[in-house]
């Protein structure tokens, strides 16, 4: 049947969820091999600045991967605002009895670390291989690429597709919802005459979400605007664009002096089908790429990347393509993956709505969030842990 290259774990895709679960498959001793599209590159092009959770920190440390010097920067505080509306909650670490709600990270410095330990873990990984078709058969399934424009194959028990969902055709999987928000996220560093502190800010504006992210002597932001408007915003010159940010996130972080690295990128929520047949399995954002207003899409795919890990740590290694080894990864991760996608996609409706009967329920449900401390505890909870059942 197998030939002698076939791995127990193939994961196709290198982005953080794709690493991650590869260096815990390798972790519990299974044969692991990755496939990524892009060349291996020092310098990683892309603007994004995170908030990590508590609990995708200890995912990180377990695995040896998380830098103390990204300690420098943690979240302890996070205010919650309307702005132009009743209504304001802070959520902080002690409220979740927690030593910290998350850290900021940049995407960019979290894939090269990633990447570097997949080589220092001799995780075998091939640069600049695309995965382009599956074939499954009843043990194991064959998967082919394409090196440089030289085809070949290579094997294994259990394909995990985590390529961000940009080839999931490819293993017979489909969308089950697509929405396009005519948003798209403008991110970026900005300065302020204010120092941050330990606070983290998520400020509904009128023309979108503003999160802002404390990172030493500045803040990462992430504005979702109008795609219609967002080719204007990022082409306007410095003064004009932090006047345009200062008018919609207000002053209460005082007033911002200067911007850098903006970028852009556009926003749509997918969901994909989960397959319930054997020897595939699709996490992070190929299983679902959600809106990025509660900073939950990495945090989700990383618990995919574990919880994975944790049900192939407890199978025997040639039972990896049964149909058994999927359904007990679906069945793990199906309330954690259905309560944070309704959580991102209904707090987007909830704040791009300008009726005013939900204008008023939402500045109930901030203030509501401060009264009841118990209501506060246990969904930040399950937000940082996910539901535990
Ligand atoms: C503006 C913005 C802000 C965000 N902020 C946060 C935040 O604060 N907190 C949070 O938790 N999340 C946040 N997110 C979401 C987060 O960035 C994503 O959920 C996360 O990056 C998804 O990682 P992934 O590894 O699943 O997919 P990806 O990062 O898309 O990686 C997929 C990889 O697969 C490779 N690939 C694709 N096809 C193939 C193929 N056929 N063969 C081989 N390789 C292939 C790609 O090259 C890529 O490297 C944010 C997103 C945006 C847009």
């Amino acid at each position: 049947m197998m030939s002698e290259t076939c791995y127990d774990v193939v994961v196709i895709g290198a982005g953080p969820v794709g690493c991650v679960a590869a260096l815990a498959m390798n972790q519990i001793g299974l044969s692991t091999a990755v496939l990524e599209v892009q060349p291996e590159q020092s310098e990683i092009p892309d603007g994004r600045t995170l908030a990590l959770s508590w609990n995708s920190y200890l995912i990180l440390k377990r695995l040896n991967i998380w830098s103390s010097k990204e300690e420098q920067f943690p979240i302890n505080r996070i205010q919650i605002s309307d702005r132009g509306h009743f209504g304001q909650s802070v959520v902080s670490a002690s409220d979740v009895q927690l030593p910290k709600l998350g850290f900021v990270v940049r995407f960019k410095d979290l894939l090269i670390r990633l990447r570097k330990q997949l080589s220092e873990q001799k995780v075998k990984t091939l640069f600049q291989a695309s995965a382009t078709s599956i074939e499954k058969h009843n043990d194991h399934s064959k998967i082919t690429l394409d090196i440089n424009g030289a085809s070949s194959e290579i094997a294994a028990r259990l394909v995990v597709m985590a390529d961000g969902g940009h080839s999931l055709n490819m293993a017979g999987l489909k969308l089950t919802k697509t929405v396009d928000h005519g948003h798209d996220a403008i991110v970026g560093i900005i300065t302020s005459d204010s120092k941050p502190s330990d606070m983290a800010y998520e400020r509904f504006t009128d023309s979108g979400p503003i999160a802002l992210l404390p990172r030493g002597n500045e803040y990462a932001f992430v504005w979702s605007v109008p795609s219609s408007e967002s080719g204007d915003l990022l082409n306007q010159p410095e003064i004009r664009f932090l006047n345009a940010f200062q008018t919609a996130f207000g002053d209460r972080c005082g007033r911002f002096t200067s911007i850098r690295e903006k970028r852009s990128y556009s926003l749509a929520t997918r969901i994909a089908e989960q397959p319930s047949d054997g020897g595939i399995v699709i996490i992070g954002n190929a299983s679902q790429a959600l809106h990025p207003i509660a900073a939950q899409g990495l945090n989700l795919g990383l618990r995919d990347a574990w919880d994975l890990a944790e049900v192939c740590d407890t199978t025997k290694s040639e039972n990896l393509a049964n149909e058994d080894t999927v359904n007990n990864y679906r069945k793990k991760r199906r309330w954690d993956r259905l309560q944070t996608t309704l959580f991102s996609t209904g707090l987007n409706r909830l704040f791009s709505s300008k009726l005013s009967s939900i204008l008023g329920v939402r500045g109930l449900g901030l203030l509501g969030l401060d009264l009841i401390p118990i209501a506060k505890k246990v969904i930040i909870r399950q937000l940082i842990f996910g539901p535990k059942l």
